[in-house]
C-alpha cells in the first residue's frame, strides 16, 4: 500500500473517532472518553499526514514539518497546563483565531502558488474556494481577537453601536458576494486584497458589536466559523480529513450556537448578524435602596435550620476555585439532612458547561446539579439560596425591566425563595455590567469577601 492510501484509511479512521469524540462529550459521563476519542483522532491523523507529505516532500520540507509540529506542540501543552480554568474561554477564542489566519494564509497562498487547470471550471471553482476561504478566515481571525479581548477584560463587553451598523454588515456581504463574482471572473491580487480588508473589517465589527449577555452565543458561533474556515481549507488543500472536521465542528458549532440562542430566548439571526435590532441600552441609574450584610457565622445558622438549599453557582465561584469547599459544604449539609441541589444556568461562568465541569471536578455528585428549567419552579419551595459568584444569571431585571441590556434572558428566580445569600467581593456589576436588583430585595442578605474563604468559614462554623 503506499502512504497516499494509507493516509486516506487513516483519515477515515480519525473522522470516526472525531464523531465518536463529539458523542461523547454531550455528556457527564462520557466526557472524559470523548476526550480520549479525540486524542486518539488527532494523533492518527497527524501521523498519517507526516507520512504521506515525508513521502512525497524534500528533506528541507520535512524538517521545516518537523520544526512547526514541535514548535507548535511545545507552545499548546505550555499554554494548557498554565491556563486556568477562568482563562479557557479566552485561550479558546485565541485558538478560533489562530484557525481563522491559518485559513486566510492558505486561501493566500491557493492563490500565489497555484498551477492553473486545465478545465476552466475547475479553475473557477479554484479560485471561489480562494475567495470563500480568505473571507471565512479573516472574519473569523479578527471576530475572534475581539471575543478574545472582551473575554480578558481588555476591552469593555458593552457593544458598540455605530450609526447603521445592520446596514455596514449587510454591505459588507453584499460586497462580498460582488467581489467574488469579480473574483472568479478575472482573479487578480487587487480583488484578494479588497476581501481581505474586508473581511478582517466585518470579523471586528461583528463581535464588537456583541454585547454583554450575549456573548456566550459569540463564542459558539466563532467555534462554528473556525470549523467552516477549516473546511475551506480542506478543499483547498485537498484533504479530505479537513473538510470532515472542519464540518463537524462548523455544524455542532452552529447548533450549539442555536441551542444557547434559545435558552438565552435570544434571535439566532440577531446574534449572527451582530446583534442585528439590539439597541444602546439605557443608561439607567436607578436608586434601588440599601442593601443588607451578613456573616459566615449567620449564614451557617440559616443553614442549619433550613430544610431545602439550592446553590447557584457563577463565573465568581470559578474565580475563587471555591468549587472544593462547596462541595464539602454540600457533603456535610447532607449529612445533616438538609435537601441540597444546584441550579446551573446554562451561561454561567465563561464557557458553556463551566461550572458543570468545576462541579464535576470536585466530585459533586450529577444527580444533585439540576439544569435552570429543573429547578426554577422549585425556588418558592426553598429554605435558602446560596448565590455564590453569580449574579447576571440571577438578575431579576431580565425578567422584570424591558430596558435592560439583558431583558428577556430567562434567569434562576433566586428571589422566589425564602432566603437569599449573596456571595462576592463588592456591589460591583456582573459580566453585562448591569446592576442587579437582587441584591436589594428584603430576603436578600450580601456575604461579601472571597467566596472559596466565605464558604470555609462557614464550614468551620457547622
Ligand atoms: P457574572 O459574570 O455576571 O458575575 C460574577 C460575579 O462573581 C461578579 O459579580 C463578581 O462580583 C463575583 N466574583 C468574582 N470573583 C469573586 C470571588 N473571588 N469571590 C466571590 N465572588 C466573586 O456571573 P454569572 O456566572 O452569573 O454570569 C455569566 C455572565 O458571563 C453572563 O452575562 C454570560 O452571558 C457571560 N458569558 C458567559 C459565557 C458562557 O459561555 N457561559 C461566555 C461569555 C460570557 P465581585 O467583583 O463584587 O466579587
Amino acid at each position: 500500500m503506499d502512504s497516499q492510501s494509507i493516509a486516506t484509511a487513516a483519515y477515515i479512521v480519525a473522522s470516526l473517532l472525531f464523531i465518536l469524540s463529539l458523542a461523547g462529550l454531550s455528556k457527564h459521563e462520557t466526557a472524559r472518553n470523548g476526550i480520549i476519542f479525540g486524542i486518539a483522532g488527532m494523533t492518527i491523523a497527524l501521523i498519517a499526514t507526516f507520512i504521506a507529505v515525508a513521502d512525497v516532500a524534500d528533506t528541507t520540507s520535512v524538517v521545516l514539518l518537523v520544526l512547526a509540529i514541535a514548535i507548535g506542540a511545545s507552545i499548546g501543552l505550555w499554554r494548557a497546563r498554565i491556563v486556568e480554568m477562568t482563562g479557557m474561554p479566552e485561550l479558546i477564542a485565541l485558538l478560533h483565531s489562530f484557525v481563522g489566519l491559518a485559513a486566510v494564509l492558505v486561501g493566500w497562498n491557493g492563490y500565489l502558488e497555484h498551477k492553473p487547470f486545465a478545465l476552466q471550471s475547475l479553475e473557477n471553482i479554484h479560485n471561489a474556494e480562494v475567495f470563500i476561504g480568505v473571507f471565512i478566515g479573516a472574519v473569523t481571525f479578527t471576530g475572534s481577537i475581539i471575543a478574545y479581548l472582551k473575554l480578558s477584560a481588555r476591552m469593555k463587553s458593552a457593544p458598540l453601536v455605530l450609526p447603521g451598523k445592520n446596514w455596514i454588515n449587510l454591505g459588507a456581504l453584499a460586497l462580498f458576494v460582488v467581489l467574488t463574482i469579480a473574483f472568479v471572473i478575472n482573479p487578480n491580487i487587487y480583488l484578494l486584497i479588497a476581501v481581505t480588508v474586508v473581511a478582517l473589517a466585518l470579523g471586528l465589527h461583528l463581535v464588537a458589536s456583541i454585547g454583554g449577555g450575549d456573548m456566550p452565543v459569540v463564542v459558539s458561533m466563532l467555534n462554528s466559523y473556525s470549523g467552516w474556515a477549516a473546511a475551506a481549507s480542506g478543499f483547498l488543500l485537498d484533504n479530505d480529513l479537513l473538510i470532515v472536521t472542519g464540518a463537524l465542528v462548523g455544524s455542532s458549532g452552529a447548533y450549539l450556537s442555536y441551542i444557547m440562542c434559545q435558552a438565552m430566548n435570544r434571535s439566532f439571526i440577531s446574534v449572527i448578524a451582530g446583534g442585528f435590532g439590539i439597541a444602546a441600552p439605557a443608561s439607567a441609574d436607578t436608586d434601588y435602596g440599601e442593601h443588607r450584610e451578613i456573616t459566615a457565622e449567620d449564614t451557617a445558622e440559616l443553614l442549619i435550620n433550613a430544610t431545602s438549599v439550592i446553590i447557584t453557582p457563577g463565573y465568581g465561584m470559578a474565580v475563587a476555585q471555591a468549587q472544593y469547599p462547596v462541595a464539602d459544604l454540600v457533603r456535610k449539609l447532607r449529612d445533616r439532612g438538609v435537601e441540597v441541589r444546584f441550579g446551573i444556568h446554562p451561561v454561567a461562568g465563561r464557557l458553556p458547561g463551566h461550572m458543570n465541569v468545576l462541579l464535576a471536578e470536585a466530585k459533586v455528585p450529577y444527580d444533585i446539579v439540576l439544569e435552570m428549567d429543573e429547578v426554577n419552579d422549585d425556588f418558592t419551595d426553598t429554605s435558602v439560596v446560596l448565590v455564590i459568584g453569580a449574579n447576571d444569571t440571577v438578575n431579576p431585571a431580565a425578567a422584570d425591566d424591558p430596558t435592560s441590556p439583558i431583558a428577556g434572558m430567562p434567569v434562576l428566580h433566586v428571589w422566589e425563595a425564602h432566603d437569599v445569600v449573596v456571595f462576592k467581593r463588592s456591589m460591583a456589576a456582573g459580566y453585562a455590567g448591569v446592576q442587579n436588583p437582587l441584591f436589594f430585595r428584603d430576603n436578600s442578605q450580601m456575604l461579601f469577601g472571597d467566596a472559596k474563604d466565605k464558604v470555609e468559614q462557614i464550614i468551620r462554623a457547622l
